[in-house]
């Protein structure tokens, strides 16, 4: 198997169940923007040998892509992952440490250690964020992936109150408001060591969520951060929404239905993506794309307008969306289109106005 030139091996044996050994094609987004995310912070705060954690390494793959940025501490519970990660690194002549311990055990071991840590489990990353938190240095970069979405997109409100203590909801922007309760989750962990967790860019693919942020050791930034854990307001009558506890809608003054606790704040630092995309390969198309999205959206902060689901709850005919996006434009607005999707767009418009706007 080989990936962005690098060959990768299966581990022999028979894996446990638990652990994630097997090479995953369809995280191949998340590695090349997680890749691109790690070297942009690195030429930004200027770490010349920075230590790099693969906790849950699996074939190696994301430690291998890595070890040209720093020294990677590859990890894997599974004695034959460990194997096939030093085979790993042999055939493709790269440098790398291998440890086999339990990655809860692999981190906490390591207090304030790492310049970047990727956290890739198989399932929730909740069981991981104390000893993420603990092993994270007081500068450095965090990706969290979560492959558990259909908790906190309001499939099972019950399991995601138990896992993130946040109430989801199941609509339009429902894979938003899971991203944004990721995002409260990790900052929450990280806050109890007096450690400030900043998303840079959080987005969501096929059957996961990513989401990279920055550490930094203080109290005043994480204080001012708290501002931005909140809840969301969304009227199931009119499809209006806004980040802010509100228990009438602004449209059809109809009683709202409340999620959260989550992150009220950007999903994403423009100056970041903006930094990432200078250092992005051209022919890594598809996770271009992604990164591309991400930014152009970046500054509005309304979650996002499913345009079938909106044309549905007012009996309207589907417009074109880049129409929508012109007209709204036109008006002055800032909007955009969105990467959770092509019938998506983005605005700080108000209902009223898009609704007209559709209607013409
Ligand atoms: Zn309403």
């Amino acid at each position: 198997m080989e990936e962005r030139g690098l060959k990768i091996f299966a581990p022999n044996g028979e894996p446990r169940k638990s652990d994630e050994v097997f090479y995953n094609p369809e995280m191949l987004e998340n590695r090349d923007i997680s890749l691109i995310a790690a070297k942009t912070f690195f030429q930004k705060v200027e770490i010349e040998q920075p230590n790099i954690a693969d906790p849950l390494s699996g074939t190696g793959i994301r430690g291998l892509r890595y070890s040209k940025l720093g020294n990677v501490q590859f990890n894997d519970a599974n004695p034959n992952a460990v194997e096939s990660i030093s085979k790993g690194l042999e055939a493709n002549e790269l440098k790398g440490e291998v440890f086999n311990e339990d990655a809860n055990v692999f981190m906490s071991d390591r207090p304030n250690y790492f310049h970047f840590i990727d956290v890739d489990p198989y399932g929730p990353f909740t069981d991981f964020l104390d000893s993420t938190a603990r092993a994270a240095n007081y500068q450095s970069l965090v990706g969290l992936t979560a492959t558990d979405n259909s908790a906190p997109t309001g499939s099972y409100p019950t399991v995601c109150q138990r896992r993130y203590g946040s109430k989801p909801l199941k609509n339009g922007f429902m894979h938003e408001t899971a991203l944004r309760i990721y995002i409260k989750e990790a900052f929450r962990n990280f806050a109890r060591y007096d450690k400030c967790f900043e998303p840079k860019i959080c987005f969501q693919h096929r059957h996961y969520a990513r989401i990279i942020g920055r550490v930094t050791e203080s109290k005043r930034r994480t204080n001012r951060n708290l501002d931005n854990i909140g809840h969301l307001s969304y009227c199931k009558n009119c499809g209006w929404r806004k980040l802010e506890r509100i228990e009438k809608c602004g449209h059809c003054d109809s009683q709202t239905t409340i999620a959260g606790p989550l992150w009220t704040g950007k999903l994403a630092d423009s100056r970041f993506t903006e930094k990432m995309l200078e250092n992005f390969p051209e022919k890594w198309e598809a996770s271009r794309k992604i990164v591309e999205l991400v930014d152009s959206e970046a500054e509005i902060l309304t979650p996002f307008y499913d345009l079938h689901e909106l044309c549905s709850y007012h009996g309207l005919q589907v417009p074109k969306r880049d129409k929508v996006i012109q007209a709204l434009e036109r008006k002055g607005y800032p909007v955009s289109r969105t990467h959770f999707g092509p019938r998506g767009i983005r605005t700080d418009a108000s209902l009223e106005d898009i609704l007209n706007i559709m209607e013409e």
